[in-house]
């Protein structure tokens, strides 16, 4: 059982380690189980069952049935919402329970758990819970003899699959507003973080949702989320991962012809212009892009800066990248915890290497701290150009690319001269110039004079090529989960 080796005030309570089918907890049908690790020491927390395809077909087969003929299928908007309140509410009440869990199982520091995943997740299912009861639709004047008007109805059933490096706050990107529209869910966590969605599965099932409205089914993608994708009964796919297996996804999808909402990769520019206040831009940018261990889509990897201030700028980088505490997720102290795995950690050292090879200067960092867990230093590399693998390639990991750039034309090219189109930031003290820079930038979001803040009110997602084609959060995440329905009265007599 649960080896902690890092020091936790709050033993991490274990969630049922089972599958969540139709309400119950089973086995897998193979009788399978995969192993989940502590990032920090690299030792096993627990096993957890592991589904096979037989799994897969009985949690979708109780996910049609919820939405077919279940409560959840005729239940008033309000009840929907009622539940998701109470989810919220169990999740304040149990707070530090699913911090611990999450923070173990993923190697986050305690602190940053407490102050953004948690409250962002909560935050999520009561803002969808206040959704519940405003879907509607238009009434739509065509002719006199007619009544029309559109409804609103939810898709059906939908397959959620997440990665690691939000486990519980990803997840919730995608329950709570399926939830809130009605849709029932199969969701398969990541094999390398499933602890914390199965004790949301636990707690939902206790705020009173019915069965088979919230299926979770852990195991490897090739299987389980490849037998997910490809099913007839699933009418939507809401996958946030690597643009790979969006690729893969996509294709999947088209046999059925299955909705399909993609969130993937980024490797988003942050614009230092020469009147950026450069301290605060440092601040920033280093939580850009050494937040998570740099595990994030939206890091700030590929940072931009004017050539009269890219000498301040990088060794003021440098300087506060030394400073970053690594260790102990549960020490107060600590900035950054160790990366997901071993082989997360081999793949960030490769990149280092490569930009080493490829001529750009390792200021600091890029090196494995101690030998027991996963953790690295925060990189700064300098003298970056915008055509190296680390400043193409999302790396994952704590690595910052600063490139030079003379003038406010070359920033936007070498800023969408990149596959990915997530996030994107600039940094400037001229109004004028930072409204029209925002609009000329290829990403689903923009930040000025600040870094990284993500809102559940407000719309998340790349627009288009490796960052993908949705929108998450905000009411623009409720066009995922309904559709509009067209009804034409004839009054003519
Ligand atoms: P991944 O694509 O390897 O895995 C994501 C999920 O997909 C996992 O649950 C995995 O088991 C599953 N999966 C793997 N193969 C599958 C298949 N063939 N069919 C169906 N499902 C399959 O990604 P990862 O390494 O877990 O996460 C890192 C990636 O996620 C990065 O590229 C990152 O940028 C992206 N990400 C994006 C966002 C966003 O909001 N855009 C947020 C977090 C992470």
């Amino acid at each position: 059982m649960s080896t902690l080796a890092q020091d936790f005030k709050n033993e991490p309570k274990l969630p049922p380690v089972e599958l969540l089918i139709d309400g119950e907890w089973r086995a897998a049908k193979t009788g399978k189980r995969f192993e989940t690790r502590n990032p920090a020491t690299g030792e096993v927390i627990t096993t957890v069952a592991e589904a096979g395809r037989t799994d897969v077909h009985d949690a979708v087969m109780a996910a049609r049935r919820a939405f077919e003929t279940g409560p959840w299928a005729t239940m008033p908007g309000i009840d929907r919402g009622r539940i998701l309140y109470r989810i919220a509410q169990m999740l304040r009440d149990r707070f530090e329970e699913f911090v611990s869990l999450e923070s173990l199982d993923a190697g986050k520091p305690l602190r940053a758990t407490r102050r953004q995943d948690l409250p962002a997740v909560i935050d999520c299912f009561e803002y969808y819970a206040g959704w519940a009861d405003k879907l509607k639709g238009d009434v739509i004047p065509v002719r006199d003899d007619a009544l029309t008007y559109t409804i609103r109805e939810p898709v059906g059933v939908v397959a959620a699959i997440v990665p690691w490096n939000f486990p519980l706050m990803n997840a919730a990107w995608k329950i709570a507003p399926a939830l809130a529209c009605g849709c029932t869910i199969v969701l398969k966590p990541a094999e390398l973080t499933p602890l914390s969605v199965l004790a949301l599965g636990a707690l939902a099932l206790e705020a009173g949702l019915p069965p088979g409205v919230l299926n979770i089914i852990p195991g490897p993608g090739s299987v389980v989320g490849a037998t997910l994708v490809a099913h007839p009964g699933i009418n939507k796919i809401s996958f946030t991962g690597s643009p790979e297996v969006g690729r893969q996804i996509m294709r999947a999808a088209a046999d059925n012809v299955t909705r399909v909402g993609l969130e993937l990769g980024g490797k988003s520019p942050n614009i230092i212009f020469e009147d950026a206040d450069i301290e605060a831009a440092v601040r920033a940018s280093s939580s850009g892009v050494f937040f998570n261990a740099g595990q994030v889509c939206s890091a700030g990897s590929r940072i931009l800066v004017h050539r009269s201030r890219y000498d301040d700028f990088v060794d003021a980088m440098v300087k506060r990248a030394e400073k970053y505490k690594i260790g102990d997720v549960a020490n107060p102290e600590v900035d950054m915890g160790p990366v997901i795995s071993e082989k997360q950690m081999n793949t960030i050292l490769g990149f280092v290497d490569a930009g080493r090879r490829e001529g750009a200067s390792l200021l600091t960092g890029g090196a494995r701290v101690g030998d027991r867990g996963y953790f690295l230093s925060p990189a700064v590399f300098a003298n970056v150009g915008n055509d190296m693998t680390i400043a193409r390639e999302e790396i994952f990991g704590p690595v910052a690319s600063v490139i030079r750039f003379d003038d406010e034309e070359e920033a936007i090219r070498l800023a969408n001269s990149s596959i990915y189109s997530l996030a994107a930031a600039l940094w400037s003290r001229d109004v004028g110039r930072v409204h029209s820079i925002a609009k000329r930038l290829r990403a689903g979001t923009v930040w000025v004079n600040t870094y990284g803040h993500t809102n559940t009110r407000l719309p998340w997602g790349g627009q288009g090529g490796a960052s993908g084609i949705t929108r998450d959060l905000g009411e623009a995440a409720l066009s995922n989960y309904t559709e509009p329905k067209a009804i034409w009265v004839n009054l003519g007599r």
